[in-house]
């Protein structure tokens, strides 16, 4: 048996405990891994709290996202003794995920560690940091540079925004990060934001168009903060849309699209090809500063998990968590 984070359902509704699981009732797959990192996302958040129904099977092992020592393997790209990491697939979802000693996947979900990053930074950087890099990968995809103008990153002092900031300064933009903590604004400048944008600013009626702001913008709360972004970002320029902290809805209009050429870039982490998936996380391997990143991430043993879950859907986590496991 091994220890991990178990949500059950019953009559009495969603619960969530830390016990021991048979390595028998784990799903299946062709790899089975000694997990030594979990990271905790807004996802897990949801499904830990119950909040959302982002949880498809009962009982499940949260956790969409981890590093680990290949255990056992019949795929053919990964022997024991391997380190891994992975995030995504449904994982924590649909199948039984990383917040847990062990877990059973399919290796064509799996990336080799990226040569340069341990386990725990890899972790640190997570699904959240993985996806703030397909961001950045998607507006300079769409031909945009720090020439263009300004890149705006929203939620600025998650796990998104936080790696974020900290790439796109790396790249040579002029960053402004919005966020709904002021008293995060020094963290936000040490990572690499030139000015601070209030979520207040952002919080407004949306207006069909604004005056042009930034060229670039990476989004991690959707709703009208997003519907405000588009409507202040320049001629040309475009949007990288990866989260709903703020809401599901985008009360938008055409206007930004038509009148400005605007494009909103969608960015979908979960089911990212191996290929595109191997180059973020080398770029990550290359670009992201260490020391930064051991600035925004806080580390906690496994019996700590569950309880932050309720801490992160408030918005009063900095940063990344890591869960120290193995
Ligand atoms: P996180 O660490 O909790 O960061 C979310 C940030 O959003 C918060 O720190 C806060 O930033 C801001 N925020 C929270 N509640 C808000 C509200 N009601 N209105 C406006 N802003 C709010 O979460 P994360 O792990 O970085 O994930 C961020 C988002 O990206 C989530 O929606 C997540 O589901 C999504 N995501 C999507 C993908 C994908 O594949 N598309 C992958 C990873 C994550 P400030 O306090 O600085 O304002």
């Amino acid at each position: 048996a091994f220890k991990a984070w178990v949500i059950d359902k019953g009559e009495a509704g969603q619960t969530l405990a830390l016990r021991d699981v048979d390595e028998a009732d784990l799903m299946e797959g062709d790899v089975t891994v000694r997990v030594s990192h979990s990271g905790l996302n807004y996802k897990d958040g949801l499904a830990m709290t119950g909040r959302m129904p982002v949880v498809r099977r009962f009982p499940m092992i949260p956790g969409i996202d981890f590093t680990g020592t290949v255990e056992t393997s019949s795929h053919p790209d990964y022997r024991p003794g391997d380190a891994v990491v992975l995030t995504g697939w449904g994982v924590g979802e649909t199948h039984l995920g990383g917040l847990a000693e062990r877990a059973r996947v399919r290796g064509d979900w799996l990336v080799p560690l990226p040569e340069g990053l341990s386990p725990a930074e890899a972790m640190a950087i997570g699904t959240a940091g993985y996806t703030a890099m397909l961001a950045l990968l998607a507006l300079e995809r769409h031909g945009l540079t720090p020439e263009a103008g300004p890149v705006l990153v929203t939620g600025a002092s998650g796990g998104v925004g936080s790696v974020a900031v900290a790439l796109s300064k790396h790249a040579g933009w002029h960053v402004i990060a919005a966020t709904g903590r002021s008293g995060e604004a020094d963290y936000l400048r040490e990572l690499g934001a030139a000015e601070i944008l209030e979520r207040e600013a952002l919080a407004g009626e949306p207006r069909p168009l604004g005056k042009e702001r930034w060229a670039a913008a990476i989004d991690a709360v959707g709703g009208k903060v997003l519907a405000n972004v588009l409507s202040m970002t320049r001629s040309g320029g475009a949007v990288a849309a990866c989260g709903n902290a703020g809401g599901m809805d985008l009360p938008s209009s055409v206007a930004p699209f038509i009148l400005r050429g605007v494009a909103l870039l969608g960015i979908n982490s979960v089911t990212t090809p191996q290929a595109p998936r191997r180059e973020a996380w080398a770029r990550l391997a290359r670009d992201l500063d260490r020391s930064l990143l051991a600035r925004m991430t806080e580390t906690v043993p496994l019996a700590e998990a569950g309880g932050r879950a309720e801490r992160l859907l408030a918005g009063q986590v900095r940063g990344r968590t890591v869960v120290s496991i193995a």
